[in-house]
């Protein structure tokens, strides 16, 4: 909405819709059993959040269309020669979703499922988030459907720049900021800070997550796990749970995960099953997450485990536990196997890890679930701190990052329980509302809309 299109990058946008025919919704990647992943995608996941609170606050139908379609939808071919002598065709993307509270914000993810519809549905998650978390951000995602387990780190370092180069025209530090994801790390960030910087001069401020030695925050690698911890702390309370000694299974151990877990055991939480890409283990004595990381960034799965049994991805959400954190893909938790998940208290550190038809499993089951809209905003909250600290080529100390995150994180989950308590709605319901709110007034104060049918946050 801010930002003057740069034309001749964009998708086409043919679709009556709003939307073109590079849309694959729902998509067939997330039908497919073997992935266990859900029977809806990620965009019908946001969508129908959106679209609940939405119908709550009463928004007419064309200002509902301006909230649910992106700005902006980039897609572009990456071709890359790789080390078997062939050149191989990526499909990169970059969608800008709603730009009325500042700066487009949001992750790149590389997976070999990425397609316009997760990016789509992920930038859409990403303006309610930022609004939620109150930072003056959009909201956008990206990503390659590459995989980069499969590709040698010179090969990943060719994709990433080949990437930068073709979006560097919808990015820049007041216009596209991106961050890492699945699948991208501060490695990758500073191969994309490099290339900006190439035809831009030296930028740091155009991507988050760097590493620390090229302007990157402290306490950013950590930052989503330990908002994750910080809301955990809050709901723990609410669901009855007793930190020091909770069970805790979380699924996905890359950098939500795993700092998720290594920061939960500093409370006294015992990690008792985990899993990623290529199985899962438990074991009710505990796994030590110190090691189990030490042993994932020596480049091994976490089946090879030694302490612990190996089980089924389905065994792993079964397991009897307090705490449950989903902290891999979106749709991991639906219809098919949300019955079977035995724990009082869900912190959802993954985007969109549950589907609608889950949700409402759950809430008869009595679990309590802290919504990733909120639960995971630590990674943006501290990716907004970075960006105003390279902004100011100045940098703070780890303790005055963690504390003012804690701060955030606290004042949205309070703001979003006492919305939830006034409107009698799950909290998920509320963090919308509250988001939509948000954007919909900025926009009104820009100039956007001068509609006086939508509602105010005031
Ligand atoms: P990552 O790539 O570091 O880790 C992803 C983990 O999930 C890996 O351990 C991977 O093996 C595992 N995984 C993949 N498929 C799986 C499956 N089918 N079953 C079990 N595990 C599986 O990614 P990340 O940055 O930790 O992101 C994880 C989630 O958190 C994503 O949904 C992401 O969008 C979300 N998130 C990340 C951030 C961030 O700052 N990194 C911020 C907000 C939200």
């Amino acid at each position: 909405m801010s930002d003057e299109a740069t034309a001749g990058t964009e998708a086409e946008t043919a679709g009556s819709d709003g939307h073109g025919p590079a849309d694959k919704s729902p998509r067939e990647a997330n039908r497919d059993e073997t992935t266990g992943r859900a029977e809806v995608s990620n965009f019908e996941i946001v969508d129908h959040w959106f679209t609940l609170a939405a119908d709550r606050l009463e928004i007419p139908e064309d200002i509902r269309a301006v909230l649910s379609s992106s700005y902006r939808e980039v897609q572009v071919q990456i071709p890359v020669s790789l080390t078997d002598g062939k050149t191989h065709v990526f499909s990169g993307y970059r969608v800008q979703h709603n730009g009325a509270r500042g700066p487009y914000k949001g992750g790149i993810r590389f997976h070999p499922e990425v397609d316009l519809d997760e990016v789509r549905a992920l930038a859409s998650l990403m303006t309610w988030k930022t609004a939620i978390a109150n930072v003056p951000y959009g909201g956008a995602k990206g990503g390659i459907n590459c995989d980069p387990r499969e590709l040698g780190r010179g090969e990943v370092e060719k994709i990433a720049r080949s990437f930068m180069d073709k979006i560097e025209k919808v990015l820049g530090p007041t216009r596209d900021i991106p961050a890492p994801d699945v699948g991208t790390n501060a490695q990758t960030m500073a191969w994309f800070m490099d290339e900006y910087g190439k035809l831009h001069g030296h930028t740091p401020a155009i991507v988050t997550g760097k590493p620390i030695a090229l302007e990157g925050s402290y306490g950013r690698e950590a930052a989503t796990g330990r908002g994750v911890v910080y809301l955990l702390e809050k709901a723990a309370k609410t669901a009855g749970v007793k930190l020091n000694g909770a069970r805790v299974v979380v699924q996905g151990y890359g950098n939500v995960g795993s700092w998720t877990a290594r920061l939960a055991a500093e409370l006294g939480c015992k990690l008792v099953a985990v899993s990623d890409a290529s199985g899962a283990i438990r074991n009710a004595d505990g796994i030590d997450p110190e090691r189990l990381h030490q042993q994932v960034s020596e480049g091994r799965d976490v089946p090879e485990y030694e302490d612990a049994e190996q089980i089924s991805p389905d065994e792993l959400l079964a397991t009897d536990c307090d705490v449950l954190i989903p902290a891999a893909l979106g749709g991991m938790i639906h219809e098919t196997n949300a019955d079977r998940v035995s724990c009082k208290l869900i912190v959802e550190g993954a985007n969109s890890p549950t589907t609608p038809a889950a949700d409402a499993i759950l809430a008869d089951k009595g679990v309590f679930v802290v919504p990733d809209v909120m639960a995971n905003a630590g990674g943006v909250v501290v990716s907004y701190f970075e960006w105003v600290q390279n902004l100011q080529h100045f940098r703070w100390t780890e303790d005055e990052v963690n504390e003012r995150l804690g701060n955030i994180m606290r004042v949205a989950y309070d703001t979003v329980v006492d919305r939830a308590e006034k409107d009698d709605v799950p909290m998920r319901v509320a963090a919308y509302s509250i988001g939509i709110e948000r954007v919909l007034e900025a926009a009104r104060l820009r100039g956007y809309l001068t509609d006086e049918r939508v509602p105010s946050s005031g």
